[in-house]
C-alpha cells in the first residue's frame, strides 16, 4: 500500500502538474490505494477499448480502500456493469446531438445567444458516467491552436453570441499561458459579454487553482465559473481553498451535480452536499438527470425519484442551496423541479406549500 501520510506531507503533493503526471493508470498502481475487487480488476481490462480511466493521487486518496460502493470510487473506478449495459452501442454516445450542433470543431451552438466550446478533450480524471464519453480522452478531439482559432473566429463572426462557455474535456487541463491566449482573444470580441469556465479541477485536482490562476481570471471579467461536486466526501479543505480563490478572484462560482444512483440519490446526501457547497460560497446551479450514455445504466435513476428528492429539499434548506433539476435534450435544458402551482379556480390560484398545505391566492384574470 502507498504510504499516504508521507506522500501527502511531501511538497509535490500540492503541485497540480505533479498530480497530473502521477495519475494512476494501471490496476497495479491502483492496488496501492484500494483493495481492488475481482469485478474492478476485470473491468479495468474490459473497458479499455471503450473509455479510458486515470485518477489523480489527490482524488484516489478520498476513496475508501475497503468499500467498492464508496461514492468517490464508483465515480472513477471501472465496473463490469459498464460492459453489461445493453445500450453500450456507439449510437448512444451523443444523445444531445452535439455533433449536429457543431458548426466548427468542438463548438456547440445550440442556444442562440451562447455556445459551449470544448477547448480541450482531456480531463484530470475520467468520470465513468461522462456525458462526453464520445470525445473525452480521444486524441481525435484534441484541439490545436488553429482549431481553437477557428472556434474564436466563428464566435467573432456571430454577434448574437454573448456568452461563451469554455468546457471540454476540461479547459483547466491547459496551462495558464494557453488559457490566457484563449481568454484574451475572447475578451477582445466586443459582443462577448460573459466568459464561463466549466471545470472539475476544484474537485479532482484543486491545486490547479493557484494564486497565478486566480490573478488570471481576475483579468478577464466578467468570468463565471461552474464546477462539479457530486458528493459531500468531495468537500475537502483543499477543495474549499480552491473555491475560495475562485470567488476571491471575483468569479461567481456555481456547481453542477449529476444525479447518480446509489451515490447521491438520497435526500440527506444531497442536503449535506448543497449545504456544504453554500458554506464554501458555491451556489448549487443544476442537478442533472444522468443522460442515456452507453455503459452508464447502473448510474441512472428515474426522473420521478429525482423530482421526489427535489420535493424533499424545498423549504428544508436555504433557497439558494437548491439547484434546478434539469434534463438536457437536443432542444436545450428542461427544468424538472416540481413547482407549487396546482390550478386556477375562478378568480383564485391554488398553490401547494412545501409542507403539503394548499393555499388560495386571489388572482383574478381581469386584474
Ligand atoms: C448547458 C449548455 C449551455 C449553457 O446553458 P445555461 O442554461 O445557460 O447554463 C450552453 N450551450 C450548450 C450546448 C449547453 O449544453
Amino acid at each position: 500500500m502507498v504510504n499516504r501520510t508521507a506522500l501527502k506531507a511531501s511538497p509535490e503533493w500540492r503541485d497540480w502538474k505533479w498530480q497530473l503526471r502521477n495519475r494512476i493508470r494501471t490496476a497495479e498502481e491502483l492496488a496501492g490505494w484500494i483493495r481492488l475487487t475481482d469485478d474492478e480488476r476485470q473491468a479495468i481490462e474490459a473497458t479499455k477499448a471503450h473509455f479510458r480511466w486515470q485518477i489523480t493521487p489527490y482524488y484516489a486518496d478520498l476513496m475508501d480502500p475497503d468499500d467498492p460502493e464508496c461514492p468517490i470510487r464508483r465515480q472513477v473506478v471501472p465496473k463490469m456493469a459498464e460492459m453489461t449495459d445493453a445500450d453500450l452501442g456507439i449510437g448512444d454516445l451523443d444523445p444531445l446531438e452535439e455533433l449536429a450542433h457543431s458548426p466548427v470543431k468542438n463548438l456547440v451552438h445550440n442556444y442562440r445567444d451562447r455556445v459551449a466550446f470544448c477547448v480541450a478533450s482531456e480531463c484530470a480524471v475520467f468520470c465513468r458516467y461522462c456525458l462526453r464519453k464520445r470525445m473525452v480522452g480521444d486524441g481525435e478531439y484534441a484541439m490545436n491552436k488553429t482549431e481553437i482559432q477557428a472556434g474564436i473566429d466563428y464566435i467573432a463572426a456571430h454577434p448574437e453570441i454573448r456568452d461563451v462557455l469554455l468546457t471540454g474535456g476540461d479547459p483547466l487541463i491547459l496551462n495558464d499561458a494557453n488559457l490566457e491566449w484563449i481568454l484574451s482573444r475572447l475578451r477582445a470580441i466586443p459582443h462577448v459579454e460573459l466568459i464561463r469556465l466549466g471545470s472539475r479541477f476544484p474537485v479532482l485536482n484543486p491545486f490547479r487553482i493557484t494564486p497565478t490562476f486566480q490573478d488570471l481570471i481576475g483579468k478577464y471579467h466578467p468570468v463565471w465559473f461552474n464546477t462539479h461536486f457530486n458528493h459531500p466526501k468531495e468537500l475537502t479543505a483543499e477543495a474549499a481553498e480552491a473555491c475560495d480563490r475562485i470567488t476571491r478572484a471575483g468569479a461567481p462560482l456555481g456547481n453542477q451535480t449529476v444525479l447518480l444512483k446509489g451515490l447521491n440519490d438520497d435526500v440527506d446526501v444531497l442536503k449535506d452536499l448543497f449545504q456544504g457547497l453554500v458554506k464554501m460560497r458555491v451556489r448549487p446551479y443544476y442537478l442533472y438527470q444522468a443522460q442515456l450514455i452507453g455503459g452508464t445504466r447502473h448510474f441512472r435513476t428515474t426522473i420521478e425519484k429525482g423530482r421526489e428528492l427535489m420535493r424533499g429539499l424545498r423549504g428544508r434548506i436555504s433557497g439558494f442551496a437548491i439547484p434546478t433539476y434539469v434534463l438536457d435534450t437536443p432542444h436545450g435544458k428542461v427544468p424538472l423541479t416540481p413547482d407549487g402551482f396546482v390550478e386556477r379556480d375562478g378568480s383564485d390560484i391554488v398553490v401547494r406549500a412545501y409542507g403539503g398545505e394548499t393555499w388560495r391566492e386571489r388572482n383574478p384574470l381581469d386584474l
